[in-house]
């Protein structure tokens, strides 16, 4: 059996969830053939003030955006990121290693912009050759500590974010563009949609209209929520013009303050839900921060897509890819409930044809696609340790208890 060490951080919700698709692909293809442990190495394997970093990500993006956005940019600059990752690697090296010891990977997928220069100078400081994965998890404006030339590969999920990694220098042939990993049950045929809405318990035959902000419920949720069921309740006949679904992800404080309320369509209010695929294709379309996860989802249950705001810097480009593509629009939140009672009645026909946009931009194979790949390269890339390592391997160390440098090799 080989071992693969997913790095991640839980920042958000998208980079758990393309791990998550990633393992789920590689259990779907070689059953037990691999072992993947995904781990999140800002909290567990750096410093103390580094732990809590990612974190604090929704403070950072929404209470303080523009400190958000002069970070990220000043770190797209060649010669800031040096002296910040010479320092973070001075910082990190040693519990880096000690989780790397700790691990024994046959390959390594980094599915984080911030895993790249460190990992890879860890492992070149200790003399081991293991293949290296980038699999990008941003859509259409990649930051640069994406982009490493040191990696094996580097998976891409648009031609756009292609285009970028060439410019940054990486070499035609490390490059793969499958699409975005997003979770394998979206690439299973679902019921129909009045079926699915029964089984969800909403009303069957009564557009309905999915709002969320991530993972972490961010954004103006709440006001768009009020806003959107008091313009649907304006329907015919005493009958709205549509029925709402809220997902407010790990945002327990909205879901309360939702939950409490009373709404004049029929509305629904979710914690984190677990069953995405089944919620999306249940609806008609989707209000939502320009989230890349959230983005590649709705696209493959067609859905056409309302962006309501996007995150400083990182999901800038995901508004230009959306409407490029022709799948969505991009609204002030002050006339996202007039475009959603207008999708569900007049301009019903611009619904439809987005609809059967998203479809054909979507790539919901993207994660089954990378994992056959990295199986592929796995199977003749050299991985090379030190002669200590090598011989404990041997003796079957990684699944005993053995001791290396301090640390246990092995569960
Ligand atoms: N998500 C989920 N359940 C929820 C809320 C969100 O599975 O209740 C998933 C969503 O399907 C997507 C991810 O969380 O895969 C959010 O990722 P995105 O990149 O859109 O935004 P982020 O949370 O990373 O800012």
């Amino acid at each position: 059996m080989k071992r693969i060490l997913i790095m991640m951080t839980e920042a958000g919700g998208g980079h758990r969830i393309s791990a998550e698709a990633l393992r789920e692909a590689f259990h779907e293809r070689f059953g037990s053939e691999f072992q993947i442990e995904i781990v999140d190495m800002w909290a567990r394997h750096t410093r103390v003030l580094l732990r809590r970093l990612p974190r604090s990500y929704r403070f950072w993006a929404t209470e303080v955006p523009w400190v958000y956005k002069s970070l990220y940019r000043l770190f797209e600059k060649e010669e800031q990121l040096t002296w910040f990752w010479d320092g973070i690697y001075y910082w990190v090296k040693k519990p880096v290693s000690q989780a790397f010891r700790q691990y024994v990977p046959d390959a390594i997928i980094s599915v984080h912009p911030l895993m790249q220069d460190v990992p890879l100078r860890v492992l070149s400081h200790m003399g081991w050759k293991v293949p290296f994965f980038t699999v990008v998890t941003d859509l259409a404006s990649i930051h640069p500590t994406w982009l490493h030339r040191g990696v094996t590969l580097c998976f891409l999920p648009t031609e756009e974010a292609r285009r970028q990694a060439l410019a940054s220098g990486l070499r035609e042939e490390q490059l793969r563009c499958y699409g975005l990993p997003i979770r394998t049950a979206f690439a299973r045929p679902v019921a129909p949609k009045e079926e699915l809405r029964r089984e969800l318990g909403l009303v069957e035959d009564l557009p309905a209209v999915l709002l969320m902000g991530g993972g972490e419920g961010m954004g103006p949720v709440s006001r768009l929520a009020r806003a959107i069921a008091s313009r649907l309740a304006e329907g015919e006949a005493g009958r709205p013009a549509g029925q709402m679904v809220v997902i407010c992800g790990r945002n327990q404080k909205l879901q309360k303050d939702l939950l409490a309320r009373t709404w004049p369509i029929p509305t629904r209010i979710l914690g984190f839900v677990q069953n995405m695929p089944e919620w999306m294709s249940a609806c008609d379309c989707i209000v939502t921060k320009a989230g890349p996860g959230t983005i590649a989802e709705a696209l493959a249950c067609g859905l056409p897509i309302l962006l309501s705001g996007f995150i400083p810097g990182q999901e800038e480009g995901n508004v230009s890819y959306v409407l490029k593509h022709g799948v969505g629009v991009y609204k002030a939140p002050a006339e996202i409930a007039e475009t959603v009672f207008r999708w569900f009645g007049p301009e019903r026909a611009e619904r439809e044809q987005m609809a059967e946009q998203a479809r054909r931009l979507s790539r919901p194979q993207a994660a089954s696609q990378i994992v056959e790949e990295i199986a592929r390269v796995m199977a003749t890339c050299e991985v090379s340790r030190p002669a200590q390592i090598r011989a404990l391997l041997e003796k079957g160390g990684r699944h005993g208890s053995t001791k290396v440098a301090g640390t246990t090799l092995g569960e």
